[in-house]
């Protein structure tokens, strides 16, 4: 079963954002979890401390909390790129800070409210998130939610790569199970851009699978100093990366859509700098980059310092 939400529902005066979905049988969770095991066991995945720290607590099981789950509904819903300009010795940097790194202000009630009233449609149905304990990204790919580009990043049509993913365990037994083959997009046959835009070499010829020990993200989410073999002119967003996906042709749509948040005053800018903060420049700043992760704590704050170092200084 598969449905597209339209931008609005403006009609009825009530605002939704846009999102698409598929739903699969829980019973394709335990070949997930072989074909997981097996990458492990062979050496197949990479032994990066950030990357296994987002894979290795995931498992594609029934929680067993909720044994009657039978189907898994993968959700995604569009969230733009943001620009924020920062004013610094007189002159304005403008900034991205690409999806999943700002809270796009869709509360886990709210999505679940979309479940419910959009996709189940029929009242009295068990609805738990699942999104903390399933690789989402491998369930959009086998859902035909979505489909990998050759930066290895979900692409969904209508959205690009700039979009969130969510997961629900539901008991409410679908007529259509999803499950399908993983597929890279079309476009990607002919096309090599991201691999040229790549600054860490990342994305090959030879293989599908992208070298995730190079790629950018897994860096400069969490603290510490950048390796030497990362070129300077590869910092290109407040966190992530989005080169691979600026100049992709599936991306063009989409990024029209990019919004800005407020700018970042001098003062502000020289205080993420210098590195001195407190709790009110702290509140300001997580205003106005919506809960971006290193303003809403004093211990996180030295990510945003690094950062915005390597963007403008
Ligand atoms: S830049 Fe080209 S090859 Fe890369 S993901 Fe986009 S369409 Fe595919
Ligand atoms: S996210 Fe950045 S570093 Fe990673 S593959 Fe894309 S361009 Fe390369």
């Amino acid at each position: 079963m598969s449905l597209e939400s339209s931008s609005t529902l403006q009609n009825q005066g009530i605002s939704e954002p846009y999102f698409r979905f598929r739903t699969v049988s829980v019973k394709h969770l335990c070949e997930l979890q072989h074909h997981i095991d097996i990458l492990r066991r062979d050496g197949l995945l990479s032994n990066n401390e950030t990357f296994r720290s987002y894979i290795d607590g995931k498992r594609f099981a029934v929680p067993e909390s909720f044994p009657d789950a039978c189907f898994v509904i993968i959700m995604a819903v569009f969230a733009p790129l943001a620009l924020v300009g920062f004013h610094y010795k007189g002159k304005r940097f403008e900034l991205m800070l690409p999806p999943n790194y700002y809270d796009d202000g869709i509360s886990q009630e709210q999505l679940q409210n979309m479940v419910s009233n959009r996709i189940i449609r029929e009242q009295g149905h068990r609805i738990e998130r699942a999104s903390r304990n399933l690789l989402v990204k491998t369930l959009a790919a086998r859902s035909g939610l979505g489909k990998y580009g050759r930066n290895n990043l979900c692409y969904v049509d209508g959205m690009g790569s700039l979009l969130t993913l969510h997961a629900f365990f539901t008991d409410y037994a679908f007529e259509h199970d999803d499950w399908t083959d993983m597929r890279m997009m079309d476009a990607c046959k002919k096309c090599r851009i991201c691999m040229k835009e790549c600054p860490n070499g990342c994305i090959t010829e030879q293989k599908f699978v992208i070298n995730v020990d190079k790629c950018l993200p897994l860096y400069n989410e969490v603290e510490g100093q950048f390796p030497e073999w990362m070129p300077a002119s590869a910092h290109n967003a407040l966190m992530g990366c989005m080169r691979c996906q600026l100049k992709c042709p599936a991306n063009r749509d989409a990024l029209k859509s990019s919004v800005r948040f407020e700018d970042i005053t001098e003062e502000e800018t020289a205080a993420i700098l210098e590195g001195t903060v407190d709790e009110r420049l702290l509140r300001s700043l997580s205003e106005k980059l919506r809960g971006f992760s290193p303003t809403t704590s004093l211990g996180e704050f030295p990510v945003l310092t690094r950062n915005l170092r390597a963007l403008i200084m």
